[in-house]
């Protein structure tokens, strides 16, 4: 099997970790790097993070809507560090097929690098960091794009944790009325 050596992050990897959900997924959540667990496991958002963004998920009922969760770069960064321009650039291709694959409704960075990324890849204007532009709404082409605080920011500053909640909710309901 062809195992991805496109950027340095191929040398310190234990797996690579693609993103996880429906195929037919109404929304497209975008994380930033796979963490300690996450390259153990091959699976996106199943440490602290992802426990953080299950709860707030299950908390507005969205177990149940059809979900897809990936990250900007498919390996883990050393000591969790943010990955670099080029390891980003290296990495976009996998996003770009995912994205291509779902097709969603509406898509939620989490955080500045997946914001960054995926405004860049979809060729959204836009201006300043997460805290600006988080709970606005930005859309291309028919689909929503819902920037929010990474989980990780709201284990640090749980003050945060109601934005968040409000962010995905409308995020959500937005992909029910685009349905
Ligand atoms: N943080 C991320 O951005 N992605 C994960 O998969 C886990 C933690």
């Amino acid at each position: 099997m062809h195992i991805c050596q496109n950027c340095k992050l191929a040398g310190s990897r234990h797996l690579v970790v693609f993103g996880d959900g429906s195929v037919n997924a109404d929304i497209l959540v975008v994380g930033e790097a796979p963490g300690v667990e996450e390259n153990f496991q091959g699976k996106p958002f199943v440490g602290s993070s992802g426990k953080k963004l299950s709860i707030i998920l299950k908390s507005l009922g969205a177990d149940k809507v059809k979900m897809f969760i990936t990250n900007v770069v498919k390996c883990r960064p050393p000591r969790n560090r943010i990955p670099s321009k080029t390891e980003i650039m290296h990495c976009l291709p996998w996003l770009k097929a995912e994205l291509d694959i779902v097709g969603p409704l509406v898509i939620i960075p989490l955080g500045r690098t997946a914001m960054d990324t995926v405004f860049k890849m979809l060729d959204i204007s836009y201006e300043g960091g997460i805290t600006a532009n988080r709970g606005k709404t930005f859309s291309k082409d028919g689909v929503g794009v819902f920037p929010t605080f990474h989980p990780s920011y709201i284990l640090r500053h749980r003050e945060l944790s109601s934005e968040v909640r409000s962010d995905l909710k409308r995020a959500i309901d937005s992909a029910k009325r685009r349905r």
